[in-house]
């Protein structure tokens, strides 16, 4: 009907043009309003809707982020404590071989049981603090190009509620300030032997052990020192061991320190009673009894050389001197003595 009177409007108004289109939209001007404001209502209501989900959702999701941030904030700090946890396995195990003065067969494999079992200890803290249920072991130990120091690597899962993490944890685990197990394991069986909390005294042994091994010049070696603790030697490069007249080489012995050597064995290879490794290792020196004579031969005084089944020569090599008494080292000269900076000595 409307839509009749509309056209007959439009028939009537033909010659009033713009007044009749005005007449029309006022007519419909109440129905226009009824609708819209329908609309609006139904938009509105839709929107409250959607709103109040959203936010109901970020509830939902805000406390999800706080225990999900929680969890891994516990089992961040559960990775930083590895270190620790591993370096003390491996002090263990050193004071293991130490006191029962009897080698590892396999240090890796010895130094995973300890580990693994500090790892279950560990597990069962966070499981009783933090409800949190977490697997965890060594997988593997790494030689690095650092020789003082390993690479642990240990498996971690864990659950808490809806929440799994699993990670595979890399540990830097180094040996400076352990001891040296390796005089202690060649000498064990010959008598003499003492140590202090810094050196081994080797007494008669370490002569008794060069005789045996067919040392000319054994007697040498009577009453030496060696360093007990694994410590780094700051003086590197190692050439600078000769400067300053030897001053070098006398502060580099009187703090008992180590030197990166391809010969040498790793702390690992060490605690199975080795003295060369297939692994980048290190050396240190033994140190014979001050003397006063001079331009003797004996045993090259690096461990690794002094603790083989190739013992070789070195000459004698002064670097310090008080008294008329010599501090002096056994080196060979076209190897040590060249590596440390002792040619002209
Ligand atoms: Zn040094
Ligand atoms: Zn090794």
């Amino acid at each position: 009907m409307r839509f009749k009177r509309k056209i007959n409007k439009n028939n009537e108004d033909k010659d009033n043009g713009k007044n009749s289109i005005k007449s029309v939209l006022a007519d419909e001007d109440g129905n226009f309003s009824i609708i819209a404001s329908s609309l609006l209502l139904i938009g509105f209501l839709l929107l409250s809707i959607i709103v109040l989900n959203i936010a109901i959702e970020e509830r939902n999701e805000s406390h999800e982020i706080i225990s999900s941030n929680n969890y891994q904030y516990v089992m961040n700090d559960y990775i930083r404590n590895l270190p620790i946890l591993e370096r003390e396995a491996l002090e263990e195990l050193s004071e293991e071989v130490m006191k029962n003065k009897r080698p590892c067969l396999d240090s890796k494999s010895d130094l995973k049981e300890i580990v693994d079992g500090k790892l279950s200890d560990y597990n069962k803290q966070y499981y009783d603090n933090y409800n949190i249920q977490i697997n965890s072991s060594l997988i593997a130990i790494e030689n690095t190009s650092n020789p003082f120091s390993y690479k642990f690597k240990t498996y971690i899962r864990s659950v808490k509620g809806d929440y799994s993490f699993e990670n595979i944890a890399s540990s830097d685990v180094d040996c400076i300030g352990l001891k040296d197990p390796v005089p202690l394991l060649y000498c064990k069986s010959y008598h003499g032997l003492s140590l202090n909390d810094t050196d081994y005294n080797y007494g008669d042994s370490l002569s008794e052990f060069l005789k045996s091994n067919g040392v000319e010049n054994y007697s040498f070696y009577i009453n030496a020192s060696s360093p007990l603790i694994i410590k780094k030697c700051p003086f590197d490069p190692y050439k600078h061991h000769g400067d300053d007249n030897g001053k070098v080489m006398k502060n580099c012995r009187d703090n008992g320190y180590y030197h990166e050597s391809r010969d040498g064995a790793c702390y690992l290879c060490r605690l199975e009673g080795k003295s060369g490794c297939e692994h980048y290792g290190f050396e240190t020196f033994i140190n014979p009894q001050k003397t006063n004579e001079t331009g003797r031969v004996s045993a090259c005084g690096s461990d690794h050389v002094i603790f083989s089944d190739d013992i070789y020569p070195g000459v004698e090599v002064i670097y310090y001197s008080e008294n008329g008494l010599n501090e002096i080292l056994y080196l060979d000269p076209h190897g040590h003595k060249v590596k440390y900076g002792m040619s002209g000595f």
